[in-house]
């Protein structure tokens, strides 16, 4: 059976997150671990995440997703933007051991004008940093769509910082369909293609979790800005082929789709349908 959900607001807490889950059809989701302007996360209530852990249990959900805030820079030009990045993550990764072996998602950052090779240098130093032994979270780097100076649109730049870094048996990737797509990658009409560069480059044992979004702009475009699934550029039956690949099948998707909840559940099982 797919794994799949959608991302959701934290802020009714962790079972509820897992309540609303279950109403969407779904058996795992995506959450903010703070406000994406920064500032300090809510305190973490123990009774909560015990019992989203135990609602977990009971319905077979797959991994959990925290999702790190988009102003999050570690490869900032800005020393304050760099430090900001390893406070929140620093915290992040403390909390998350209250929900132990889930999965924790981050945007490698923009290198704003010092080159791809700086930005690769200062997030692994970053990781370097944040990661810690005892740690049972597995952090993502997210593929993005190239936006600006973003890095790790290529397969070889999220290679690249893997490689530098120490504790990298913490490491795994995410793959954002609308965001490899707008990066120049065809998952449309050639996702073994794809996966296939991605093995050669990357390692598929890396791939830990899919963003399900379709793209509002052409292959290549470099945009990142997500469509409803089937409404986009990448279109209904490549999402057949990529929920229905034996490489993603098991891995747990995320939709981060424009929508409300209802458009959530339609999307959930219309994925789950194929
Ligand atoms: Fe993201
Ligand atoms: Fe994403
Ligand atoms: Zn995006």
């Amino acid at each position: 059976m797919l794994n799949i959900g959608c991302h959701l607001s934290v802020s009714k807490g962790f079972e509820f997150m897992g309540k609303q889950t279950l109403e969407l059809g779904g058996n795992t989701f995506q959450f903010f671990t703070r406000n994406p302007r920064g500032g300090k996360a809510k305190d973490i209530d123990k009774d909560d995440t015990d019992a989203l852990i135990i609602l977990m249990k009971k319905n077979n959900f797959s991994q959990v997703l925290a999702h790190a805030p988009y102003t999050l820079n570690p490869c900032s030009k800005d020393e304050r933007t760099r430090e900001f990045a390893y406070e929140a993550m620093t915290d992040d990764l403390r909390r998350m051991e209250y929900l132990p072996n889930n999965l924790y998602n981050f945007h490698p950052g923009s290198h704003v004008g010092q080159g791809v090779e700086k930005g690769i240098e200062l997030i692994a130093e970053h990781l370097n940093k944040v990661l810690y032994k005892e740690m049972t979270t597995t952090v993502l780097l997210e593929t993005m769509a190239g936006k600006g100076s973003e890095v790790g649109s290529r397969f070889e730049e999220l290679r690249a910082i893997i490689d530098r870094v120490e504790l990298n048996k913490k490491l795994g990737v995410c793959l954002d369909t609308c965001h490899v797509f707008d990066g120049g990658y065809d998952i449309k009409d050639n996702l073994d293609g794809v996966l296939g560069e991605f093995d050669n480059i990357i390692g598929l044992d890396r791939l830990k979790a899919v963003h399900l979004n379709d793209s509002k702009n052409p292959l290549g475009s470099h945009k990142d800005r997500h469509e409803k699934i089937g409404e986009g550029n990448i279109g209904l039956d490549a999402f057949e082929r990529i929920v229905t690949h034996p490489v993603i099948k098991n891995l747990p998707c995320f939709l981060e789709t424009p929508n409300e909840l209802d458009g959530y559940a339609k999307e959930i099982a219309l994925l789950k349908s194929f």
